[in-house]
């Protein structure tokens, strides 16, 4: 690459400060530098410690202050209005830090594109203000998408919320296969949601297109839709953690580390590697992963119901239990039921937090129960590993059912927990031959979206053109 093409190619990037947001716009970023991007990554000071500024000393990332509060329940409502809070205060400093970045005089030969989180609704228009062009990265499903921008609709015609528990089959005709159970929950504040995706639509409608890390072996037939409703090309390159990025080595390590993240680095590959090292001691296919991402909070019953069934199950498992993962319980051993630890001794394994894809990606694997967030659902997928969907809110339910009926590699165990439900659901998933078949179907998936991001393959070409869009909007780029 000439010096002077990679010194004209560059990228803002403005990830969503969730750890399930926050990791596919670091991987668009690894994606964007192995095509020779600079990458300029703006972050807000809520969960900074999540996206780890020191492991990518060749990006330039600028603090964005919010002065919003670390959240106290992680319910729908209060997730939505955490978001609503971070609109609203990271407006005014995100027009200030752009601005002065876009003064710097190595800025001014090429307009960069920003790439934003579909949730920075209040964002868009600033960057329009500054002449700088928009796309978005939509970091759920397009089934969910189509969703959500059918939601108002829906709302409207009283299919939303449902009356009656009967109505929870009903099929949702805008949207097959969804049921009403598969949907959004409406929640205790409709108008807030309803708001919210108003606003996160006209988000994606009013910037040049759409990047969203599922890919065309997966949601064909969702992502046509969703391009003829929006009227917008979407840019389907997931499963973007897969992509070979042969010059991420280079893009990472070219500025060394301090030695003090040097330490802190050090200390979390200990912790990882013990994991890794409990993982090698199982056979093939005999350990469940056990994982409710980073957000999910469980009623203190289900969790009792959950971790007995887990012992008596007798499957070994290896359990992410985070602080918060309980409802207002913020140590782990509180939250764990006496007599669990000595119960699971030697078959069970807990951790606060767990290297996800190298745990998904080791051959001692043989399901993964979760919650069913979409990252989570496509690192499974790509693993092709088999899971049990317990889903809390927001899209977790749609990826439910494309998991169990539409792709069959899962089945579902919805709350309230039963520990002999829980049970059965652990074994069949483990040991019998209908878990085999969901795990060689898993498995087809899998060689399909490894097929996708293979030169040729839709996920691959999917960059090349958002490449060539990012290319085209300013002509000395492609010098
Ligand atoms: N994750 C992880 N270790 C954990 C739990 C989660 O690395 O112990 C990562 C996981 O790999 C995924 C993200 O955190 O990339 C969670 O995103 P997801 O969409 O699955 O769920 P959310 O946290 O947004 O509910």
């Amino acid at each position: 690459m000439a010096e002077k093409t990679m010194k004209n190619r560059r990228v803002l990037l403005f990830p969503f400060p969730f750890q399930g947001h926050i990791n596919p716009m670091l991987e668009l970023a690894a994606v964007l530098r192995s095509r020779s991007f600079s990458v300029t990554i703006f972050h807000t000071e809520y969960n900074y410690e999540a996206i780890h500024p020191s492991k990518y000393p060749s990006y330039r990332f600028i603090t964005i202050p919010d002065r919003v509060s670390k959240l106290t329940s992680s319910s729908q409502d209060h997730v939505l209005s955490l978001i609503c809070a971070l609109n609203d205060n990271c407006t005014t400093p995100f027009r200030e830090s752009l601005a002065q970045v876009l003064s710097e005089g190595d800025w001014k030969s090429s307009v960069p594109c920003l790439v934003l989180d579909m949730h920075w609704y209040k964002i868009n228009p600033i960057a329009k203000l500054l002449g700088v062009p928009t796309l978005v990265l939509r970091t759920g499903s397009a089934a969910s998408l189509n969703g959500f921008i059918t939601l108002p609709a829906l709302y409207r015609k009283g299919i939303l919320p449902s009356k009656a528990e009967w109505e929870l089959e009903l099929a949702v005709e805008e949207l097959p296969p969804m049921r009403v159970r598969d949907m959004i929950a409406v929640g205790n504040d409709p108008e807030q949601l309803l708001n919210f995706v108003v606003l996160d639509a006209e988000n994606a409608r009013t910037s040049l297109g759409i990047i969203i890390n599922t890919s065309q072996a997966m949601e064909g037939a969702e992502l046509d839709k969703l391009q003829r409703d929006l009227a917008l090309p979407a840019f389907a390159v997931g499963p973007l953690h897969k992509h070979d990025m042969i010059n991420l080595e280079a893009a990472t390590t070219n500025t060394s580390p301090s030695s003090c993240t040097l330490k802190l680095l050090d200390r979390e590959r200990d912790q990882d590697r013990l994991c890794m090292e409990w993982l090698d001691s199982h056979p093939p296919k005999s350990v469940l992963y056990v994982s409710f991402g980073s957000l999910a909070s469980m009623d203190p019953k289900d969790f009792t119901e959950m971790a007995w069934g887990l012992a008596d199950s007798s499957q070994p498992f290896l359990w992410v239990v985070r602080s918060g993962s309980v409802e207002s319980v913020l140590r782990v051993e509180l939250a764990l039921p006496d007599g669990f630890r000595n119960a699971t001794h030697g078959i069970g394994k807990i951790v606060e937090w767990a290297p996800q894809r190298d745990i998904l990606a080791h051959r001692a694997i043989g399901g993964f129960w979760t919650h069913c967030g979409w990252n989570s659902t496509v690192e499974s997928i790509a693993e092709g590993i088999p899971m049990i969907c317990t889903p809390f809110f927001s899209d977790q339910m749609g990826n439910t059912r494309y998991v169990s009926d539409v792709w069959k590699v899962g089945l579902e165990l919805r709350t309230p927990l039963e520990r002999g439900k829980v049970e059965r659901s652990v074994r069949r998933l483990m040991t019998t031959e209908d878990g085999e078949e969901m795990r060689a179907r898993a498995r087809d998936l899998q060689g399909m979206l490894s097929e996708c991001i293979q030169k040729e393959g839709c996920s691959y070409k999917a960059v090349d053109d958002l490449v060539g869009l990012l290319l085209s909007l300013s002509p000395s780029l492609s010098e």
